[in-house]
């Protein structure tokens, strides 16, 4: 059943991609709610993947995982980092998922001998997703971000579709926004619209004629540029806004769309009231970070770090930690891989001057002989260290050699004939032949245990609902000399007794968790441990 009310908007995007559609869509969602409304998103990605859990960082940068354990692209972190949408493996469709649902309907006969077809098969199924979580939720408005750039081969289908839910359900309860580029030609110094009439005429050919077009410029369009824009374009003049470069933070990204009105053409659009924005929380959080009282330096030692959306979450996780310290963040990125090349010399150059040291996930083993140089860095000068998952098995695996004694400690993911495989597999999980969908994905529960500095951080709560993404784990059978050394183990799975947290008591902060706190730190409600993370390496800078 179609909900009655939801009113859709679809976010396309021209010219070439990186144009910032993902935080423009998400900014919409924010401000939709700064007036009151109860919105969705949902990113349909046009790739044939089924989700992007099998593709190289290189390829898509980081994978994002939802609470129910969906592996999603990056975008969706944007919309729960400044929404607050709750987001399931609905709000991420992908070619993959939409032809394996009509190749599996057909296999069973469901299409009682007739043809399969894009048009109506195809089309269908994306309609239904989207229709699907309309009414789901209690929803004012649902925002669908279609992936890809207008002209792809693969977006087609996703266009079709929205193109027949506007005919459909009828205009009045439909708008298209364009998200395309006007670049400069430096020499000339001269804005071009050729592009966007291009991306336009393409849109249009498709059926889909745009409401608005969101142009982004390296600075703000006048007058005459916006109307010849909507001359040729065949948009209103008022629906032509720009998306200039800005120099702050993404996080003032809202406030400037909204400044061109972003919001209130949406809003007149749809005949709706234009309430004034209230964004509290965010209109202080912005405030903090304009304003930074001091300045805390953390190095993040990875595998990708050269790749800006590799880390996405981490390093937007680490920035809402700052600020709830009233701290401006320098992250310095290094590659575990050049500590490795040159082990002795570089390690001390290296970190000497940070305040923190954090290790993030990741698969495979290159780069873990750096990480545990520079875990065992952090262990001994008391440089406050946090792991993530891939953190939390270099942390394991370095305390077993350098502190237990156990020379060859290792993960049998990295070796597996080692002769102390300090971290495994799961046990159910001892045969993989399918490398899509088999880790351990999205919320599990984890038990805080009494006295621990975790469940301190945690503001001495009992249970936490943390996400995962991973295959491996602590082996428990070392968990007794682990302790007997000093290591702790703070929280644990409490249907598995799977270990989740560990730390080292005695050290200013050391702690590594299995699951990924990245993925539910929101600039209004930083993630508890990245709050505390920062506040020991601000006190570390104070007292060296
Ligand atoms: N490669 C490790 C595992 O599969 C860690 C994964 C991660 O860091 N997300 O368990």
């Amino acid at each position: 059943m179609k909900n009655k009310r939801v009113k859709y908007i679809f976010v396309t995007g021209g010219v070439c991609s990186s144009l910032g559609k993902g935080i423009s869509t998400a900014s919409l969602g924010l401000l939709l709610e700064g007036h009151g409304y109860k919105i969705s998103i949902i990113k349909m990605d046009p790739y044939i993947n089924i989700d992007p859990g099998t593709m190289s960082p290189y390829q898509h940068g980081e994978v994002y995982v939802t609470e129910d354990g969906a592996e999603t692209d990056l975008d969706l972190g944007y919309y729960e980092r400044f929404t607050n949408a709750r987001l399931t493996r609905k709000n991420s469709v992908s070619t993959g998922q939409i032809y394996h649902t009509v190749i599996q309907r057909e296999r069973r006969g469901d299409y009682l001998g007739r043809t399969v077809q894009v048009i109506p098969h195809i089309t269908n199924e994306i309609k239904k997703r989207i229709f699907d979580v309309a009414t789901d939720n209690d929803l004012d408005f649902l925002l669908v971000e279609i992936g890809g750039t207008v002209g792809d081969i693969e977006s087609v289908p996703f266009l079709e579709s929205i193109r027949q839910i506007k005919h459909e359900i009828g205009y009045d309860r439909v708008m298209n926004i364009h998200l395309t580029l006007i670049p400069t030609i430096s020499v000339a110094g001269e804005k071009k619209t050729k592009p966007t009439q291009h991306s336009v005429k393409e849109l249009m050919e498709l059926g889909i004629i745009p409401d608005m077009l969101l142009c982004r410029t390296s600075d703000k369009l006048s007058v005459e540029m916006k109307s010849k824009i909507a001359l040729f374009c065949n948009v209103s003049e008022h629906n032509v806004i720009s998306a200039e470069d800005i120099s702050g933070s993404i996080y003032e990204i809202p406030y400037m769309l909204h400044k061109n009105k972003f919001d209130d053409i949406v809003l007149k659009h749809f005949g709706l009231k234009i309430n004034p924005l209230k964004l509290p929380k965010w209109d202080k959080f912005i405030k903090v970070i304009q304003s930074p009282k001091k300045k805390v330096t953390i190095a993040v030692v990875g595998k990708y770090t050269s790749l800006q959306d590799a880390y996405r979450s981490i390093y937007e996780a680490l920035v809402h930690g700052a600020a709830a310290n009233e701290a401006e963040i320098e992250i310095i990125k290094i590659e575990s891989g050049e500590i490795e090349s040159d082990k002795k010399n570089n390690l001390k150059s290296m970190l000497k001057n940070v305040d923190g040291i954090l290790v993030p996930g990741g698969f495979g083993d290159r780069g873990i002989a750096g990480k545990i140089e520079a875990i065992k860095y952090a262990r001994k000068e008391k440089v406050p260290f946090f792991g993530i998952c891939l953190g939390l098995h270099c942390a394991v695996i370095e305390f077993g050699r350098n502190v237990c004694g156990l020379k060859d400690a290792n993960s049998t993911e990295f070796d597996p004939t080692s002769g102390h495989p300090v971290i495994s597999l799961l046990e159910e999980q001892e045969i993989i032949f399918d490398k899509g969908g088999t880790m351990r994905l999205g919320a599990f529960k984890c038990q805080l245990k009494e006295g621990s500095f975790i469940k301190k951080i945690y503001g001495n709560r009992n249970f936490v609902m943390e996400r995962h993404r991973h295959r491996f784990e602590f082996t428990m059978r070392y968990k007794e000399l682990y302790e007997k050394h000093g290591m702790a183990f703070g929280g644990f799975h409490p249907e598995s007794d799977l270990i989740e947290t560990i730390e080292l008591p005695g050290h200013p902060w050391f702690i590594a968790t299995q699951y990924h706190p990245e993925f539910k730190s929101k600039p209004t409600e930083p993630h508890p441990l990245f709050r505390d993370f920062i506040r020991a390496a601000v006190k570390k800078k104070t007292h060296s």
